[in-house]
């Protein structure tokens, strides 16, 4: 008999079948995807297992490194190669500045900031309510431009335009609310990177989760089926009732891991105001020398660069030293597509054209010529980025049905990477089987 359904098997839904488990209860998961992981993905790309969601997870917290060290897989974690990331602005390349807090700098004045932006104009009174707004009263157009559209869009698929303060640093807006200038308010709250750095990876790519925390529970105690969109789910006299093309199926608990969108469906709730952003990640083999690591672990890319469509590039050889071994000689790279409210131009792209266009982006991105990929494959995601305008009432609707017999776990509840959704799915999946406890 199974006591829990897990709807979903991205990370959340994975992570809290491992606890539930963990903790003794007899676990189903079930997916709608031809496998289990969602944004975990992974693609076979001339002959190589590699990453084409996340690639790494941030230390904060420490939750990433815990769960690891509890399924047994602490000696997997791999720390990124030195080198660190550049920017591309349209004056240029350079080192990303130290001291950033979601693009702001914290010393405007300092000399690794000044060689991007130049001299940071004197801060003036905001008009508008945006980050954007904020950003350009504080430090002017080109921080917004060249610091924040890049660092903001690089890492959270979305726009200083689309996004106010509060929606991704709530501490600091409340800072600036209560009269803090945003200058100061930034300084207070950057942080120094920890020792060790602020991201680390997976030996084997991070996608090696997805089965690790499926063989790490004991055998028999979470069953995880795929290909099974769940198109209803009820409440019965014994728990929930749980539809799919396949049938129905029953269990006491439920876990719901998905998607907001995907999430308010299935629970009757007001479906998020947004559309998803749509992003396409390009990762090419190529049989190029790029040892030397010319913009070292890759490039992330200023608005109106010109001549440059992607948004983002890895230098995935050059970042993990395990898959610099693993690539026997071959170079790996991952360019991303697709800002805010524009489709991301190689969706549309024949085979040919997209090979054309990613190797002139790589070219430009890392100053030298490209060769003709070994292979190159196109991941498309769809994915509703924290701050979006619109999701909040649908989140927050979401938040409100947790009960004694139903956890939401997953980015959608608990926000955007495995250090936000790692601990939250880990803790209501240990306070569902509690509460049954003491029922
Ligand atoms: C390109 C990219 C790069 C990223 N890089 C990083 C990174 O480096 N580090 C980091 O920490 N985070 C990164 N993230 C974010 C991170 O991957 C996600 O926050 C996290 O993996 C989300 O997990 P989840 O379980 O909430 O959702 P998902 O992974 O979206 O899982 C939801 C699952 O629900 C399934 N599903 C949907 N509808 C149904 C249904 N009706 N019935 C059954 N199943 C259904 C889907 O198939 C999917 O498997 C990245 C995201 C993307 C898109």
């Amino acid at each position: 008999m199974t006591d829990v359904i897990v709807v979903g098997a991205g990370a959340g839904g994975l992570v809290a079948a491992w606890q539930l488990a963990h903790d003794g209860a007899r676990v189903l998961v079930l997916d709608a995807w031809k496998w289990a992981g969602g944004l975990l993905g992974r693609a076979e790309v001339a002959g190589l297992s590699l990453d084409v969601g996340a690639e790494g997870y941030s230390v904060r917290g420490g939750a990433v490194a815990q769960l690891l060290a509890d399924i047994d897989a602490g000696d997997l974690i791999e720390r990124p190669e030195p080198g660190g990331a550049w920017l591309q602005t349209a004056t240029g390349a350079h080192p990303i500045p130290k001291g950033l807090y979601f693009g702001l700098p914290a010393d405007p004045t300092a000399a690794d900031v000044r060689a991007v932006v130049g001299d940071v104009p004197a801060a003036q009174a905001p008009q508008g309510a945006t980050m954007a707004d904020w950003a350009r009263a504080a430090y002017g157009q080109r921080v917004v431009d060249d610091l924040v559209t890049p660092l903001v869009g690089g890492v959270y698929s979305t726009t200083p335009e689309e996004v106010r303060l509060a929606d991704l640093a709530p501490t600091t807006a409340a800072l600036v609310e209560a009269g803090t200038p945003l200058r100061e308010a930034v300084a207070r709250s950057v942080a120094p990177p920890p020792p060790g750095g602020a991201v680390n990876g997976i030996r084997g790519g991070m996608h090696a989760l997805v089965d690790r925390l499926v063989s790490a529970t004991t055998p028999g105690s979470v069953e995880v089926r795929c290909g099974q969109p769940v198109s209803r789910v009820e409440r019965t006299s014994g728990g929930w009732q749980v539809t799919t093309p396949a049938g129905t199926e029953r269990a006491p608990l439920l876990v719901i891991a998905l998607p907001l969108d995907a999430a308010a469906a299935l629970l009757g709730g007001p479906a998020p105001e947004a559309q998803p952003a749509a992003l396409d990640v390009i990762t090419l083999v190529l049989d190029d020398d790029l040892t030397d690591a010319p913009r070292g672990t890759g490039v992330l890319v200023a608005a109106n660069v010109p001549g440059v469509a992607a948004k983002a590039l890895t230098h995935s050889t050059a970042k993990w030293g395990w898959l610099r071994a693993a690539a026997g000689g071959r170079e790996v790279l991952r360019l991303s597509y697709g800002r805010r409210g524009l489709a991301p131009v190689t969706s549309v792209l024949k085979p040919a054209e997209l090979t054309a266009l990613v190797r002139a982006d790589a070219a430009a991105l890392l100053g030298r010529p490209i060769s003709e990929p070994l292979e190159i494959r196109r991941t498309g995601w769809r994915t509703l980025p924290p701050g979006t305008p619109g999701v909040a009432a649908s989140r927050d609707w979401l938040t409100a049905r947790a009960g004694d017999d139903l956890a939401l776990v997953g980015a959608g509840i608990a926000g955007v990477g495995l250090a936000a959704v790692v601990p939250h799915a880990r803790a209501e999946a240990a306070r569902l089987l509690r509460k049954q406890e003491k029922q």
